[in-house]
Formats: structure tokens, sequence, C-alpha cells
């Protein structure tokens, strides 16, 4: 994730929960993420606020899903044209070439 709090090695994980900021995704629900809401697996879906569609909006959806609710098609996520920019932003390309 872009952001840290603290390093296993030298802070607690009680030190980690009291950073300012670690609990901003704990209340997300999968029906305020953006297609997610829209989704019917959402309520057994698994999330991934690390890396989103829109590295922007903590609400975007997960940038690794290639399901498109409103077709209910399934295609491969790292290829589709709407998600290099988030690829680029997040550096992901070397991984996956
Ligand atoms: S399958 Fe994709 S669109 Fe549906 S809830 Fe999961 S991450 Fe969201």
């Amino acid at each position: 994730m872009t952001e840290s709090y603290g390093n296993i090695k030298d802070t607690t994980l009680k030190e980690a929960l009291e950073k300012p900021g670690f609990k901003k995704y704990w209340n997300i629900k999968k029906d305020e993420i953006t297609k997610c809401k829209d989704c019917e697996f959402r309520h057994i879906c698994t999330d991934c606020r690390a890396y989103r569609d829109d590295p922007d909006d903590i609400y975007s959806a997960p940038l690794k899903c290639g399901y498109d609710p409103y077709t209910g098609v399934w295609e491969e996520w790292s290829t589709n044209p709407l998600k290099q920019k988030a690829i680029d932003h997040y550096e992901m390309r070397e991984i996956l070439d």
C-alpha cells in the first residue's frame, strides 16, 4: 500500500493501530464502492483497497477485478485499457509483463 504505519521490526501492532489514518478503510462497505455496489457478488467478494481503479478515490473498485456487473462478463483485468493508467501509477507493469 502507499501508506506505511511502521515496520514490524520496530513498530508494535498496538503502535501501528494508533497511527493516524490506519483505520481509514475499516468501515468501507462493498455497497459504497463504485461498480461493486452494483455487483451480485459484493456480499461474498473480498476487497482490496491497496490497488484501485482510481488511486485517488478510496471508494474506487479494486484494480484487479476484471468483472463487469453490468454485462455479466469476466475478462483479464490487466489488459483493460481503462486500467492502464492505474497500473502505471502503482508501477505494476514489470510484474505483469
Ligand atoms: S467481483 Fe469485482 S465488481 Fe464484483 S464485488 Fe468483487 S471486486 Fe467488486
